[in-house]
């Protein structure tokens, strides 16, 4: 892709205002330093006037505050001299000058005075309007880049398809179900017409969310470059700045470029820059006007179309999703959400096939082994992996990459990732397959009313390692009690595992644990599903104010200290029911456990068909065999 530049201002406008700063310059030069255009006249001390004044040389003087100007006596035909000196605070001057006959006065004549008053006049609103003309100069018209002035103009690049640079979806890899989500969207700018004929309305904006490079950008741009229509390129950062009130500008400007030009797609990164939730930054008092004028600006444009004559589709890209406004996630804005997530084994193998067309290869690579060894690097990871790879080889002066620069490289780019986001090493890799596998043996025999649907170690986000899917199985409202302890106990199943392989636990279970004793807890104080405590809601409910829950204090009623104790009790025992039932599943199927987690280590994602015929093999306990 090609960034298509502005039109560049015309050339007789660029003489105009060179001509302008010259004589502008010329000016300026004059009004504060007269005396460099003005005729010389030579200074003399104060001490040789007076001394010419007693011998009687002079003929005229000027008295002015700042300085004396003099003519001296000359014969006829001479030429006059006229001399200057800075004055002494002297009251006797006129009296001297009286007494020689000089002929003197008090100010030298307003010589210049017409021209310094036509200056004052004149040069002000001279030097506004050539700062103003550079400003546009620099500015381009519109939607020029840059330049203070253009502040209202949308700063979007525009992109427009030439085949040598173009992307396509070939060249994104490891993100298949994006790809298939964006296909669409490719079909909608391509011919609308299918669409709205039968009176489908298209899809205004479509949301990339997912971990920073994973390829949200690209994909955008392999959108574009599949549908073959302009497109609009700007991060959300650059609408908020420096002067109020100018993002909802830019936006209104950007939407009426885009209308122009379509169909087309404007692309909006980093969309949490302007798109944050309007009420969770900075509480309820006041918050960032400009960045929620702004906001509401887009909001309106996004209504304000109509996207049937005109097809314009706005693509954002966040790696927040949880942060922005809700009002941005309603049907008729970015009601699509598309996930871009770090890729599985396979996709790590796609995305390294592709980058490593473009350097020279030795012939022991083995690119299989090096997506093995890089969970968690997301496309961008993987790219700077293989140029790493060629670097680290044209420095050895060798013709082509060996599979040792490979294993340099990552490790160059792990310890950089390491203190960025979660690379696993091999023996945590081990864990979190045990972990993972755990939670899922648990969770298929006791559903819970939702179905294991899909292990993966692939590392997401910040807090998860690992995850384990349960999909419901309907859609329910009501949860019973053995529903309940199902979920504990299968929460419980990743520690459990732990436990039993490696006989220690690991920090990676604390999630797990907090959501297991909340629902132990909720079963007991608001459910009351105890039958020690019996049918009494020991919570109160919660007082939810519009300034959002949480914020209670004490959630509990007042209750005596032997009904604390008797909850507290009650919560434990509940949890630990579901450990044990958890350790005797997985003690009973641990030779299943096993091949799972051998499995998974070797693909990182188990999923449909395959897990389903896994977990059949699954044999239920009786409940004599769980130690209480
Ligand atoms: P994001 O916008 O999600 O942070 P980018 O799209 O900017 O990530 O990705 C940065 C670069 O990493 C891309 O230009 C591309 O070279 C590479 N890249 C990232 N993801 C992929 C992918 N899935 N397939 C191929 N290349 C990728
Ligand atoms: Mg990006
Ligand atoms: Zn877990």
């Amino acid at each position: 892709m090609s960034i298509k530049d502005n039109p560049q201002p015309s050339r007789s406008r660029i003489i105009g205002s060179i001509l302008l700063w010259v004589s502008g310059g010329f000016l300026l030069l004059n009004l504060f330093f007269p005396q460099l255009f003005a005729p010389k006249i030579p200074q003399v001390p104060y001490s040789v006037f007076i001394a010419q004044v007693e011998d009687g040389e002079v003929a005229r003087a000027y008295v002015a505050q700042d300085q004396i100007r003099y003519q001296l006596k000359t014969e006829e035909g001479q030429p006059q001299q006229v001399l200057a000196t800075t004055p002494i605070f002297d009251l006797e001057l006129p009296n001297r000058l009286e007494a020689k006959g000089v002929e003197f006065a008090a100010a030298p004549p307003p010589k210049n005075s017409w021209f310094g008053s036509l200056l004052s006049w004149v040069i002000p609103p001279l030097i506004f309007v050539a700062i103003w003309q550079f400003f546009l100069a620099r500015g381009g018209g519109a939607g020029g880049p840059q330049g203070a002035l253009s502040i209202t103009k949308s700063r979007a690049k525009v992109y427009v398809q030439d085949d040598a640079t173009k992307v396509t979806f070939d060249d994104v890899a490891g993100v298949e179900e994006a790809k298939t989500e964006l296909a669409e969207v490719v079909e909608f700018l391509k011919t609308p017409q299918r669409f709205t004929r039968i009176g489908a309305r298209i899809p205004k904006g479509v949301l990339l969310v997912g971990p920073p490079g994973t390829g949200k950008t690209l994909m955008a741009k392999a959108v574009a470059g599949e549908a073959g229509v302009p497109f609009f390129s700007i991060s959300g950062s650059e609408f908020v700045e420096l002067f109020v009130g100018a993002g909802a500008a830019r936006v209104r400007d950007l939407f009426e470029q885009a209308k122009k030009k379509s169909p087309c797609i404007i692309f909006i990164d980093e969309l949490d820059a302007i798109g944050k939730s309007r009420a969770g930054n900075g509480g309820f008092v006041g918050g960032n006007d400009e960045r929620e004028q702004t906001l509401n600006q887009l909001l309106t444009e996004m209504d304000g179309f109509s996207a049937g004559e005109n097809t314009v589709i706005v693509l954002a890209a966040t790696n927040r999703p949880e942060t922005l406004d809700p009002a941005l996630l309603r049907p008729g804005r970015f009601d699509r959400q598309v996930l871009v997530d770090r890729p599985d084994l396979a996709g790590r193998l796609k995305i390294l096939e592709i980058y490593a067309q473009k350097v020279k290869l030795g012939d022991d690579i083995d690119l299989k082994a090096i997506a093995t060894r890089t969970p968690g690097f997301a496309g961008a990871d993987l790219a700077n992996l293989v140029n790493e790879a060629a670097l680290l080889a044209a420095r050895a002066n060798r013709e082509t990459v060996a599979q040792k620069d490979f294993a340099e490289a990552i490790e160059r780019v792990v310890a950089g990732l390491e203190k960025k986001s979660r690379v696993l090493n091999d023996k945590e890799k081990k864990i979190v397959a045990y972990h993972e596998v755990g939670h899922a043996l648990v969770g298929a025999l006791m559903p819970g009313g939702g179905k294991v649907a899909k292990i993966s170690i692939v590392p997401r986000g910040m807090a998860a390692l690992g995850y384990t899917l349960q999909m419901p199985t309907e859609d329910r409202f009501l949860m019973s009690e053995s529903e309940l302890r199902d979920q504990i106990a299968t929460l419980l199943g990743g520690r459990a595992a732990e436990e039993i392989i490696f006989g220690s636990i690991t920090t990676g279970a604390a999630n797990d644990l907090q959501r297991a004793t909340d629902l132990a807890e909720r079963m007991v104080t608001t459910y009351g599903m105890s039958k020690v405590l019996g049918p009494l809601a020991y919570e109160k409910g919660s007082q939810n104010t519009f300034l959002g829950d949480g914020m209670i204090m004490n959630p509990r009623r007042n209750v005596s200290d032997d009904t604390a104790r008797a909850i507290d009790e009650e919560v434990k025992d509940i949890v630990e029911a579901g450990h044990q039932t958890a350790l005797a599943i997985l003690e009973k199927n641990r030779d299943l456990m096993e091949e799972i987690a051998q499995k998974i280590l070797e693909t990182e994602v188990i999923e449909g068909e395959t897990l389903q015929t896994l977990l059949d093999r699954v044999q239920a306990i009786e409940t004599a065999e769980v130690a209480v």
